[in-house]
Protein backbone atom coordinates (compact mmCIF):
# COMPACT_ATOMS: atom_id res chain seq x y z
CA UNK A 1 0.00 0.00 0.00
CA UNK A 2 1.01 3.56 -0.62
CA UNK A 3 -0.28 6.63 0.59
CA UNK A 4 0.14 10.16 -1.03
CA UNK A 5 0.83 12.91 1.05
CA UNK A 6 0.65 16.43 -0.64
CA UNK A 7 1.78 14.69 -3.88
CA UNK A 8 5.12 12.75 -1.96
CA UNK A 9 4.66 9.14 -2.57
CA UNK A 10 5.36 7.92 0.65
CA UNK A 11 5.89 4.02 1.31
CA UNK A 12 5.08 2.16 4.46
CA UNK A 13 8.60 1.37 4.71
CA UNK A 14 9.21 4.81 4.71
CA UNK A 15 6.65 5.74 7.20
CA UNK A 16 7.88 2.89 9.20
CA UNK A 17 11.24 4.40 9.35
CA UNK A 18 9.70 7.85 10.03
CA UNK A 19 8.20 6.75 12.49
CA UNK A 20 11.43 4.89 14.17
CA UNK A 21 13.05 8.15 13.83
CA UNK A 22 10.91 10.48 15.68
CA UNK A 23 10.37 7.47 18.02
CA UNK A 24 14.50 7.47 18.70
CA UNK A 25 14.44 11.28 18.71
CA UNK A 26 11.84 11.89 21.79
CA UNK A 27 13.52 8.39 23.70
CA UNK A 28 17.16 10.57 23.64
CA UNK A 29 14.97 13.82 23.98
CA UNK A 30 13.45 12.29 27.52
CA UNK A 31 16.67 10.60 28.70
CA UNK A 32 19.19 13.75 28.07
CA UNK A 33 16.50 15.88 30.29
CA UNK A 34 16.07 13.27 32.56
CA UNK A 35 19.81 13.63 33.46
CA UNK A 36 18.71 17.86 34.09
CA UNK A 37 19.57 18.85 30.44
CA UNK A 38 17.64 22.11 29.41
CA UNK A 39 14.80 20.84 27.12
CA UNK A 40 15.48 22.36 23.82
CA UNK A 41 19.21 21.86 24.32
CA UNK A 42 18.44 18.00 24.39
CA UNK A 43 15.86 18.67 21.51
CA UNK A 44 19.55 19.78 19.41
CA UNK A 45 21.72 17.49 20.48
CA UNK A 46 19.01 14.52 20.20
CA UNK A 47 18.99 15.89 16.49
CA UNK A 48 23.03 14.90 16.77
CA UNK A 49 23.24 10.96 16.90
CA UNK A 50 19.03 9.49 17.27
CA UNK A 51 19.16 8.51 13.30
CA UNK A 52 22.42 6.61 14.53
CA UNK A 53 21.17 4.41 16.72
CA UNK A 54 20.11 1.04 16.78
CA UNK A 55 16.48 0.57 17.28
CA UNK A 56 17.37 -2.37 19.77
CA UNK A 57 19.13 0.46 21.50
CA UNK A 58 16.16 2.76 21.17
CA UNK A 59 13.94 -0.15 22.86
CA UNK A 60 16.71 -0.37 25.79
CA UNK A 61 16.86 3.12 26.53
CA UNK A 62 12.76 3.42 26.40
CA UNK A 63 12.48 0.55 28.64
CA UNK A 64 15.45 2.08 30.91
CA UNK A 65 13.26 5.38 31.34
CA UNK A 66 9.86 2.89 32.21
CA UNK A 67 8.77 3.35 28.95
CA UNK A 68 7.59 7.03 28.86
CA UNK A 69 4.27 7.82 26.58
CA UNK A 70 5.29 11.69 25.78
CA UNK A 71 8.70 13.60 25.32
CA UNK A 72 10.19 16.60 27.16
CA UNK A 73 7.79 18.71 25.03
CA UNK A 74 4.89 16.66 25.56
CA UNK A 75 4.19 15.05 22.31
CA UNK A 76 3.45 11.46 21.89
CA UNK A 77 6.47 8.87 21.75
CA UNK A 78 5.08 6.38 19.00
CA UNK A 79 5.01 2.40 20.27
CA UNK A 80 7.58 0.24 18.24
CA UNK A 81 6.89 -0.41 14.83
CA UNK A 82 6.89 -4.01 14.03
ZN1 LIG B 1 12.96 17.43 19.74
Amino acid sequence: MEKRDGGIFITDEGIREMNSLVRAHRVVETLLVRAGIDPDKACELAKMFDYALPEEVVDRLYEYLGKPSKCPHGKDIPSPSS
